[in-house]
């Protein structure tokens, strides 16, 4: 039987780079906030490599980490990448490093919308939005009332609409959302996220 080789576990966060030197401060907020030790990255590029949407993207997410390296806040936080990647963690199960690049791109999405930048893809940010919705509502993602509400949202009526109709045939997506015994609890949860970032 062959043996497989576990994944390098992730080190502890660690800021290489001192808090307050201009170039390290953007890498050092990114590094606290979403626990990820991205100088850690020695652009070997296997994310890229394995990264199923790269062609999406304008940035590789290896150079995502570079300009973070950088300190090159503007360039990072209007990027296309930041809102093409989908979490997929791809590029994590890959990374010799152990470098959870989903955390980062998470971090770096809340970044951009904390800090009011142009987002380089509000219609994925409006998606995004449907499924926290759906999520405060019901506790689980009510796949059809997310689309329906993007859709109105976006007006865009006949994008996917071919991927739709396969899902509602294989019964994919179902017409009635159904809840989650916690719900209520997870109800309480958006509420303090939604006063506290008031
Ligand atoms: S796989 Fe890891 S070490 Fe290699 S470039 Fe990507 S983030 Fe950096
Ligand atoms: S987590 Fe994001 S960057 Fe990594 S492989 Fe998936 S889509 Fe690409």
């Amino acid at each position: 039987m062959s043996q497989t080789t576990p994944l390098a576990k992730p080190a502890a966060p660690r800021t290489v780079i001192e808090v307050g030197q201009p170039r390290g401060f953007l890498a050092a907020e990114v590094i606290e906030k979403s626990g990820t030790d991205l100088n850690r990255c020695y652009q070997c590029h296997a994310c890229a490599n394995g990264c199923p949407f790269i062609r999406a993207m304008d940035y590789p997410p290896n150079l995502v980490l570079r300009l973070l390296q950088f300190g090159m806040r503007e360039e990072v936080l209007r990027c296309k990448t930041i809102w093409i990647c989908v979490g997929c963690h791809t590029c994590s199960s890959q990374c010799p490093m152990g470098i959870d690049m989903a955390a980062v791109m998470d971090t770096l999405r809340l970044m951009a919308v904390e800090e009011g930048v142009a987002i380089a893809k509000p219609n994925i940010l409006d998606f995004h939005e449907e499924v926290l919705r759906s999520l405060e509502r019901y506790g689980r993602a009510h796949k059809l009332g997310i689309m329906w509400r993007y859709k109105v949202k976006t007006r865009r009526w006949l994008s996917d609409l071919d991927v739709g109709l396969k899902m509602l045939a294989k019964r994919k997506l179902d017409l009635r959302p159904s809840r989650v015994q916690a719900q209520e609890e997870i109800g309480d949860l958006f509420k303090c996220y939604w006063r506290e970032s008031k």
